[in-house]
């Protein structure tokens, strides 16, 4: 009787597809198959096989190639993803297309994965000694005149390498080869004696390696906590064991990666979405073979496999973008708990301002926090101060006061960052004479003004025309921007410090790989520069001669009609703030705002981020939101909001009367129109997971099954981190 193989496929269902076992091979679970789907081929993963095959499955079409010999997923990643699509409510194949780079989801065999050397070529020596070459090639043939460097190597002295590395390969200038996954030993440097709070934080994790346990690790930007990491993952990596750790955004790894490297002395795996499709199959085939004893990476890096795992580091772990907001819908942070506890190790989270939800967990005892409070070094922390503008006249949104200070400031030869979380020149361009502006023709949004002042761009759907030249309504010609972005900072900032060098760092100066590293490499230590950019700013490179952080408008924060807005100030603030004053020399912190009486804003002043905190986590207790409910949301959009609302009303109609189950909607979204789509939405909520837990999956199929889904486009979010 011929076994059942039950595949997890990357398509958008939640269910798993059964075939029989391919002619040549013995598939296993947790290996790669190649399956006829409809007029296709995909590539699936073996999730279970079923010796017991019913009559029917003779009607069965058989699976084409076995892909694998032994699994490429081990058991406990299988587990894990499992429980992932199940909880997340995604389809199996969904969450298995997330846990495999692009590279091993077609239908080849695995790439080698010995390290890749790079090497000149004699033509190449002599293309070097003429000088022959410009730009990124001229400075690879320079790099790898000395000798070869592994591709590892190369990303980290010249992102976007790969590039130029192709043009001189076809030249015939440079040679590729592989070599055996060596433990070379880097020659490591030494640490710094560590405080008694880095040496109590590093003495309790380091006892609890080899069980689960869950710390919060509480010590704002500068305290030391990059320093606790480093300290444990030697502790891992004496124990022949693995480390990972995430981070939000790449922005963070070159100089992240630089450290690692020189502290353990042993090559860092870099995975995030920016590396080649190669680099990254590559890094994760290294950390399941085992021989990538350290792992860095951003989101999904989470699902590396860790045949050796030791310790999980979630560094910034309050961050939104451990969360995936399309597809498939899994938070990064809350994942690697689960990963933790399967693998059996300490799981440790990060954070200067620590998300609402890891502290409601600490103050329930179910996560164990070590603070860091004190700054090595004896470095002060920023003096902050609100600047009140109300009644001030401002420079395009800046305060005299501000502007004295960022004089101040680049007279004495040090560095200002001017922050304002809004890119673009002004968000809004308004008619002076009728009051019209200029709004998105698909998304009922004003158009952001960009390039200087000659486009319009919808910051939602990226609709883009020219800036008109009179008001389409009235006809007069008085259109005037309203309200700043950074491009506006920047113009207003060059014109009055014409001497100074005024950087720029917001999406648009940072669209290519890497540019931000380099936008920032520009800056000398000891000279003076101002920079302008949004909350990219907040994090990433240290900046030693920054001592004035000015925080130009917040107050957009302080009016949101998203719950969490409030606690995503405070932290924007803190991590912001905490720019300022990183070396030997004192920081200042100014903070703008129309509403210098705002409690949270006083709050966060007075008595510091935990405080602030404390009394966000009361209000969300009081009128029971998250993290003392559980929230999922129904997201519906098609061109016509009639077939919006009617299937948002049949989903309704197929909920249970519950009194532990509360249901808001339908309703429009608060983004109601969007790149031309109606959106609406249907938010349920519960105090017991569990309530919500056993009524999902039956509800997600049942909302397959609706005529009316046809007519939508439809999601579930579960534990949604923003409701638009
Ligand atoms: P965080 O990760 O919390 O932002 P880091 O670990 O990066 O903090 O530390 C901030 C700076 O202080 C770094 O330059 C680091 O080398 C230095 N540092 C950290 N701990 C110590 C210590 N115990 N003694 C001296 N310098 C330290
Ligand atoms: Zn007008
Ligand atoms: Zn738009």
């Amino acid at each position: 009787m011929p076994a059942v193989l039950r595949v997890a496929l990357p398509v958008p269902l939640p269910a798993l597809f059964d075939y029989l076992p391919p002619a040549v091979g013995e598939a296993g679970v947790g290996a790669r198959v190649l399956v006829p789907f409809g007029r296709q081929r995909l590539v699936g993963v073996v999730v279970a096989i079923d010796a017991e095959a019913a009559v029917e499955s003779r009607r069965l079409k058989q699976a084409l190639r076995l892909l694998d010999d032994d699994a490429l997923l081990d058991p406990e990643l299988m587990q894990t993803l499992a429980w992932a699509a199940d909880y997340w409510l995604g389809a199996p194949g969904e969450a298995y297309a997330n846990a495999l780079p692009l590279a091993l989801r077609e239908p080849k065999p695995l790439p080698p994965i010995g390290d890749e050397y790079w090497s000149l070529t004699l033509a190449g020596r002599s293309a070097h000694d003429a000088g022959s070459r410009r730009g990124g090639s001229k400075a690879l043939l320079t790099l790898l005149v000395d000798g070869a460097l592994s591709a590892q190597e190369l990303t980290e002295r010249q992102p976007g390498w790969r590039e130029a590395a192709r043009r001189l390969a076809s030249a015939g200038l440079l040679e590729r080869s592989e070599r055996a996954p060596a433990d070379r030993a880097l020659p490591a440097s030494s640490a710094p004696q560590l405080n008694d709070e880095q040496q109590q934080a590093v003495a309790v994790v380091g006892a609890a390696l080899g069980d689960y346990q869950p710390f919060l690790l509480d010590g704002v930007t500068g305290s030391g906590k990059t320093e606790v990491y480093l300290a444990l993952i030697e502790q891992v990596l004496a124990q022949g064991r693995q480390a990972l750790l995430l981070v939000p955004e790449i922005g963070l790894a070159p100089q992240t990666v630089r450290r690692l490297r020189q502290r353990l002395g042993v090559i860092v795996e870099v995975l995030h979405s920016s590396l080649s499709e190669g680099d990254r199959a590559r890094a994760w085939l290294r950390a399941r073979a085992g021989s990538a004893r350290v792992i860095l990476g951003t989101r999904s890096a989470v699902f590396t496999p860790l045949p050796q795992a030791g310790l999980i580091i979630v560094d910034e772990e309050h961050d939104s973008a451990y969360k995936q907001q399309e597809g498939f819908r899994y938070h990064a942070r809350d994942l690697a708990l689960v990963r933790a506890r399967a693998l059996g190790v300490p799981v440790l989270l990060g954070s200067g301002t620590p998300s609402l939800e890891s502290l409601a967990n600490a103050a329930a005892g179910r996560y164990r926090t070590l603070h860091l409070r004190a700054r090595p070094g004896a470095i002060r922390p920023p003096q902050v101060q609100i600047v009140d503008m109300r009644m001030q006249r401002l420079q395009h949104g800046m305060s005299p006061a501000l502007l004295a200070a960022v004089a101040d400031t680049v007279a004495r030869g040090e560095q200002a960052l001017v922050f304002r979380n809004r890119r673009g020149y002004a968000p809004v361009l308004l008619c002076h004479s009728c009051g019209w502006h200029a709004g998105c023709p698909h998304c009922d949004r004003p158009l952001t003004l960009h390039a200087g002042r000659r486009q319009l761009i919808c910051h939602h759907c990226d609709h883009r025309q020219r800036m008109p030249q009179v008001c389409p309504v009235c006809g007069v010609g008085d259109l005037k921007p309203q309200g700043q972005g950074t491009e506006r900072l920047e113009e207003a900032l060059v014109a009055q410090f014409p001497q100074v060098p005024v950087l720029r760092v917001d999406r648009e100066t940072t669209r290519r790989r890497d540019a931000f590293e380099q936008l920032l490499a520009q800056l000398q230590d000891d000279a003076p520069a101002i920079l302008v950019g949004t909350q990219m700013l907040a994090k990433g490179h240290d900046l030693p001669n920054l001592t004035l952080v000015a925080i130009v408008g917040v107050d957009e924060g302080l009016h949101s009609i998203d719950f969490r807005a409030e606690e995503r100030l405070a932290q924007l603030v803190v991590q912001v703030a905490g720019r300022a004053g990183r070396a030997r020399k004192p920081g200042r912190v100014l903070l703008q705002t129309h509403q210098p009486e705002h409690p949270l804003l006083r709050n966060l002043l007075a008595r510091g981020y935990a405080a602030a905190a404390a009394d966000l986590l009361d209000e969300r207790r009081k009128i029971q939101l998250p993290p003392y409910s559980h929230q999922v949301l129904l997201r519906a959009d098609a061109p016509q909001r009639e077939h919006v609302d009617t299937f948002l009303r049949d989903a309704r109609a197929l909920l249970p009367e519950l009194d532990a189950l509360q249901i808001a909607g339908p309703m429009q979204a608060p983004m109601p129109l969007r790149a031309g789509r109606q959106r609406g939405q249907l938010l349920l909520e519960s105090t017991q997971r569990s309530v919500l837990r056993a009524m999902l999956r039956p509800w997600q199929h049942a909302l397959f099954a609706l005529p009316s889904a046809r007519r939508v486009r439809w999601s579930l979010d579960v534990d949604p981190i923003d409701l638009y």
